[in-house]
C-alpha cells in the first residue's frame, strides 16, 4: 500500500495545525478543580501570564478570552475611537481587523513586500509622509509566524507618532534578532485559538512594557468595575478575562513551546527537501537574523492552479488552504482605503498553506509532497 492509501484507509485526516498537548495539561486542570477556582481568576491565570512574560521578555501580560479581545483592549486603552484611522496589514486574517470596527474606527490597509510577505515598510513610510489625516495606530501581523520587518516598522511608527500594535497571534516564539515578536510595539497580542502553535482551546494574551496600560486593560476586561463593594461604574467594559481552567492548559502548553517551534521549523525543512526540484514552487521567505515559528508552511505555485493541489490533497484526507484573502479584496472593506502594490493579490492567487501539524511525521510530509508533485502541471 502506498502512504497516501494508508492515510485514506485509516481515515485519519491530517490537519493544517492540530492541537498538540504536552501531557501535563489534564494534571493542571485537575488542580484547578481541586481548588474549585473554576473562574476567570486564580493561580493558573497568574502562572500562565508569568510563563508568557518569562518566555517572551514582555514586561506585563494579561490573559484574555481570545486574541481578538486583546487587540480590542489595546485600541480601547490607546483611546482609538470613532472616525480615527488605523493602519493594518491587508494580508492577514480578519481577527486582526475586526476590533478596529468594534471601535468605529476606519481601517487603512497596507500591502506586503516580497522580502517578508508581511507589511511593506516602504509603503508604510510613503503613506505616512503623504497622508492628510494622520493615523492613530498600526496593527501589523507577523503572518504565518514569520517576522515582519519589525524594527524598521517600529522606527517609522515612532518617528510619525503612530502607536504600534503587533498582531503576533500566529507568531509566538518567533524572534527578530533574538527579541520576541510582540515585544517591539506599544502592545503585542498572542492567540491560543485551536489551530495556533499552542492552544488553550480558545484564549489570548495582551502584552506591553507599559504597566499602567495593562492595568487599564485589565479593568476594561472585567466589566470596568470601580473599586467599591457595590460595583460603581463610570465607564463601560467587557467580559474578556481568561478562565482559570483554560489557563491551566496554557501552562502545560508553555512547557513545550520551544519543542513546538523546532518541530514546525523541521516540518518546513522537510517540505523544502522533498519539493526541492519543483521549480515553480516558492516558499515564504525568512528575513536574515530572524527565526520564524513556521506556524504554517506557506508556498506559491507559478503555473499549477492551487485548487488542483488542494483537491488532490483532500482526496487523500489532507487539509490545505489558500493564503489569506487580502482585506482590501473583501466586500466588507470595499469602501476602506488601501495602499496596494499587487503583492498580496498575487500571493493570494498563487499560494497555499499546507499541513503543518506538529504531530506529523516525516513520512506524512513525504506522502503530501508526492501528492503535490503528482498534481503539478507538466
Ligand atoms: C488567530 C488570529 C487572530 C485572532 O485570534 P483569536 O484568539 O482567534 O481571537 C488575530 N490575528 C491573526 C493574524 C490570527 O491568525
Amino acid at each position: 500500500m502506498k502512504q497516501s492509501e494508508i492515510s485514506l484507509a485509516n481515515n485519519k485526516r491530517i490537519f493544517l495545525s492540530s492541537p498538540h498537548m504536552s501531557g501535563n495539561e489534564l494534571k493542571y486542570i485537575e488542580k484547578v478543580f481541586e481548588s474549585n477556582y473554576i473562574a476567570p481568576l486564580g493561580e493558573y491565570v497568574n502562572k500562565f501570564e508569568k510563563s508568557i512574560k518569562n518566555y517572551s521578555g514582555a514586561e506585563n501580560a494579561l490573559a484574555l478570552t481570545c486574541g481578538t479581545a486583546a487587540i480590542h483592549l489595546a485600541l480601547r486603552v490607546l483611546g482609538i475611537g470613532k472616525d480615527d484611522d488605523v493602519l493594518a496589514s491587508t494580508f492577514t486574517f480578519i481577527g486582526s481587523i475586526n476590533a478596529i470596527l468594534y471601535q468605529n474606527a476606519n481601517p487603512v490597509f497596507i500591502d506586503s513586500d516580497r522580502e517578508t510577505w508581511n507589511l511593506s515598510s516602504k509603503l508604510l513610510n510613503k503613506y505616512l509622509l503623504e497622508c492628510e489625516k494622520k493615523p492613530k495606530a498600526l496593527i501589523v501581523t507577523h503572518l504565518y509566524g514569520q517576522c515582519a520587518d519589525i524594527e524598521k516598522i517600529a522606527e517609522i511608527c515612532r518617528l510619525h507618532g503612530v502607536y504600534l500594535i503587533e498582531d503576533a497571534a500566529e507568531s509566538l516564539g518567533a524572534t527578530f534578532q533574538g527579541k520576541h515578536t510582540g515585544t517591539f510595539g506599544d502592545f503585542g497580542i498572542y492567540s491560543f485559538n485551536g489551530n495556533k502553535i499552542l492552544t488553550t482551546s480558545g484564549g489570548g494574551m495582551l502584552v506591553s512594557s507599559n504597566k499602567e496600560w495593562i492595568e487599564k486593560a485589565k479593568f476594561y476586561s472585567t466589566q470596568a468595575k470601580e473599586p467599591f463593594i457595590h460595583y460603581e461604574h463610570l465607564e463601560y467594559g467587557y467580559n474578556y478575562r481568561m478562565s482559570n481552567v483554560l489557563a491551566a492548559i496554557g501552562v502545560g502548553q508553555m512547557e513545550v513551546i520551544e519543542e513546538r517551534v523546532a518541530k514546525k521549523r523541521e516540518i518546513f525543512e522537510w517540505y523544502k527537501e522533498f519539493l526541492a526540484d519543483c521549480n515553480e514552487i516558492t516558499f515564504m521567505p525568512e528575513l536574515p537574523n530572524t527565526r520564524g515559528n513556521r506556524w504554517l508552511t506557506a508556498l506559491t505555485f507559478e503555473k499549477t492552479d492551487c485548487n488542483t493541489i488542494m483537491k488532490a490533497l483532500d482526496e487523500v484526507n489532507v487539509e490545505s488552504r489558500p493564503l489569506w484573502k487580502p482585506m482590501h479584496m473583501q466586500k466588507l472593506f470595499e469602501n476602506s482605503k488601501a495602499i496596494t502594490n499587487g503583492t498580496s493579490e498575487e500571493l493570494f492567487s498563487k499560494g497555499l498553506c499546507v499541513a503543518s501539524s506538529t504531530t506529523m511525521s516525516k513520512d506524512d510530509v513525504k506522502m503530501i509532497c508526492d501528492v503535490i508533485k503528482g498534481s503539478l502541471c507538466k
